[in-house]
Order: C-alpha cells, then sequence, then structure tokens
C-alpha cells in the first residue's frame, strides 16, 4: 500500500486505490477516511472497526499522529491560541476564535463571511448551518507555513522569514486538533488561512486542504465557510479560481491604495502591484452575492489618512467587496503601531459613505499575543530595515 500522498492527507478516492491494490474491499476507503477526518482518530490501533491485518499495514505506513497540541493559551476573551508541535520539530499556531455577541460585537476573522451568515444559511440549509444551530459559532485561524517568505513589515510571521511549507497533513491536522478541543456549546463554522504563512505561495498543499476540509464523508465545511487570504499572488489567485469555481471565499491583505505606500508595507507589492492586483480580483469567478474581503491593517503614521481611505474608495469602484480594517496589533519586533481610536473611525466613515461595507475587526486574544499579526516564532528579529517608530499618536 504505498502512494506519495501522506496518509492524512489523502482523498477517498486515493485511499480507494491504495486500499484496492492491497484487496481490500471498496467500502474500507471511506471507512479509514471516516475515522481521520470525521472522528479525528489518526492512530490506526483505534480504528475498531478495520481488521487487525489492515490496522497494522496502516501503522506501517505512516499513518498515526501528524501534529500534535504542545500548549493552550486561553485569553480572557475566550480566544484559544494553540501552539502545535509538527513532527520534525518544528512549531507553528492556530487559533481558535468563538464568536462573541453583544453591542458592537463581529467575529475578527470571522468577519470574512459573518454579514452573508444568516442569509446564506436561510438560503442553503446546509449541514454545517444545521450543525451549528444554537451553538457557539467558532472559527479557526491555521496556518500554511512555518513562519513567512512575504515579510510584511506589520506581521510576526514574516518577520521571522519562511522557515518551510507545510504539507497538507499538517494544515489539516489543525483543524483536527482544534475541533477536538472545543468547549461544550461551541460548534466549528468557518475556517480561514489567516494565520501563519501565505496559503498561495504553498498552493498544492493548500488546495489539497482545501479539498479534504470541505469534503462530504469528512469535516464536510460549506466552501463560502473557508476563506484563503493572500498577500496578492497573482497567478494564484487566478488558480484558486478556475480550481473552486470561486467557492472559496477569498481575502486580500492589501493594506494601502496606492503602489509606494503598499510597497513600502509589503514587498510583495514589487512584483504584483495594484493595477495586475485589481485586474486578477475582477477575474476571480465570485459566486453572485459573495465578495471578496479586503483586509487593511491600519498603521499609524503609514496608511491610516483619510486621503488613503479617498484613495481605496477609487481603487476598488467596480469590485465587490467588504473591507476590514484592522488596527495593527503591537508586536514586539516591530516599532509599528496603531492609529489611535478616532483616526480609525475616521478612515471607516470615509467608506462607509461612499457605499462599503466596512467593519473594524475587534482585537482579539490580545493577552495570549493571539491577535491578527502576532503569530510569533520565538527568537524572531525584525529584518526589514527603513521603518521608523511610528508616532503612537
Ligand atoms: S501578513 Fe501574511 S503574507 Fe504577509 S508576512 Fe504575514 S503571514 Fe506572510
Amino acid at each position: 500500500m504505498t502512494s506519495a500522498v501522506s496518509p492524512v492527507a489523502r482523498l477517498p478516492e486515493e485511499w480507494e486505490t491504495s486500499l484496492r491494490a492491497r484487496g481490500e474491499r471498496a467500502f474500507t476507503a471511506k471507512q479509514v477516511f471516516h475515522w481521520i477526518h470525521r472522528r479525528g482518530v489518526l492512530e490506526p490501533a483505534s480504528m475498531t472497526n478495520l481488521s487487525g491485518r489492515l490496522r497494522e499495514a496502516l501503522a506501517t505506513e505512516g499513518l498515526g499522529t501528524v501534529a500534535t497540541v504542545e500548549r493552550i493559551h486561553r485569553a480572557a476573551d475566550g480566544t484559544r491560541k494553540l501552539l502545535v508541535r509538527l513532527r520534525d520539530g518544528a512549531t507553528i499556531e492556530t487559533v481558535l476564535l468563538p464568536a462573541v455577541t453583544g453591542p458592537g460585537a463581529r467575529g475578527p476573522l470571522a468577519d470574512a463571511d459573518a454579514d452573508e451568515d444568516d442569509e446564506d444559511d436561510d438560503e442553503r440549509g446546509d449541514d454545517a448551518a444545521a450543525e451549528t444551530a444554537g451553538k457557539i459559532r467558532v472559527t479557526q485561524c491555521i496556518s500554511t507555513q512555518v513562519g513567512c517568505a512575504m515579510g510584511c513589515v506589520f506581521c510576526a510571521s514574516g518577520i521571522a522569514g519562511l522557515k518551510r511549507h507545510l504539507g497538507a497533513d499538517e494544515i489539516v491536522a489543525q483543524v483536527l486538533l482544534g475541533r477536538a478541543l472545543l468547549d461544550e456549546g461551541e460548534a466549528l463554522r468557518n475556517v480561514v488561512y489567516m494565520g501563519m504563512g501565505e496559503p498561495l505561495h504553498n498552493y498544492e498543499a493548500t488546495a489539497r486542504s482545501l479539498r479534504l476540509l470541505t469534503h462530504r464523508e469528512g469535516i464536510s465545511l460549506s466552501s463560502r465557510r473557508v476563506t484563503v487570504s493572500t498577500s496578492g499572488l497573482i497567478p494564484e489567485i487566478a488558480r484558486l479560481g478556475a480550481d473552486f469555481g470561486g467557492q472559496i471565499g477569498l481575502a486580500i491583505s492589501l493594506h494601502a491604495a496606492d503602489d509606494e505606500a503598499r510597497g513600502a508595507l509589503m514587498p510583495i507589492n514589487r512584483k504584483y502591484p495594484l493595477p495586475r492586483l485589481l485586474e486578477a480580483l475582477h477575474a476571480y469567478p465570485l459566486p453572485r452575492r459573495r465578495r471578496i474581503t479586503i483586509e487593511y491593517t491600519l498603521v499609524s503614521g503609514k496608511n491610516d489618512d483619510p486621503d488613503e481611505a479617498r484613495k481605496l474608495v477609487k481603487l476598488l469602484r467596480g469590485l465587490p467587496v467588504k473591507v476590514n480594517l484592522i488596527p495593527m496589533n503591537p508586536i514586539e519586533a516591530s516599532p509599528l503601531g496603531p492609529p489611535d481610536w478616532a483616526r480609525v473611525e475616521a478612515f471607516q466613515r470615509v467608506l462607509i459613505d461612499a457605499g462599503y461595507s466596512c467593519f473594524i475587526r475587534r482585537q482579539r486574544g490580545d493577552d495570549v499575543s493571539a491577535a491578527c499579526g502576532q503569530l510569533v516564532l520565538l527568537g524572531a528579529k525584525p529584518k526589514v530595515k527603513g521603518f521608523r517608530a511610528a508616532p503612537s499618536s
């Protein structure tokens, strides 16, 4: 039973091929897939409805624990950051974010599609909606790389640099581990690829993990509940759109409205400048009534002027988008910081007055460094030069 694809990353049809080659019956493939992805059981010895011979073969082939939770940090707001150790000893982080309720409350990363939740549920009556009815909906933010090569100056992962890509099994394992750690009354609702790493820089593994997470025989997340966030890798945006028919949610880390400002915050902009990025977004095969999420981190003194908001309005004209404003979370390795609240609101006002849905993302999990941009690799040192401390007005 050999396959180039690691066991946890294997799709049912691939299990069928490998198991048939061993003389197993076709339904065994579904059983194995259910154990892994529905029940989160990765140890063959615990797969009690399989024959002893098959369990041994699966163990020999390497099916088993992909990753373990080494530490859980729980913030006062219910956010939980999981420090996950991979088989080679590398560590990554994934974050569970329960929805918050009350005036002004909006899920932070769940904002990717939160405002469409109710209308979608009414319309589709999907399995996920039924499963999460009456429960606290949790968004999980997952990582796709150890570190990140993109070097965005406001991001702890970027400051650390890229160590390696994750395999699809390691990406999915985060969700299996996170789901097993949900509190009573919680249900996993959204998965956002907004943790450590640039998902589209690790396209093959990301795409496979998307197929696994949304597979009806497995975790069965609705594809509209899964959002991939990218710094703007244009060829891969087109590929994602083509491979998944635009069904996977797309979020763009934009953070500036002109090439000069964006290039200073995000080195990737020098390779794929804004006109090309906008062209790629207009071409993304977005289903009816869906929108692209624009992520805009407000960095004091860099991109937070109301004039920048006006430029943003112009830039996004004609594109179905919603805008999430994220006051930058301070990170130890960077001298940059967030603007004051009045400036954040002034920025939002410009976008709302221009007719955009625009939300200010609440900071969540600050006391455990789980907020966006804070998925820190220990020992990370700033490697970006040329940025001085922004005035924390
Ligand atoms: S913001 Fe995203 S793409 Fe940029 S460095 Fe951080 S993880 Fe990488």
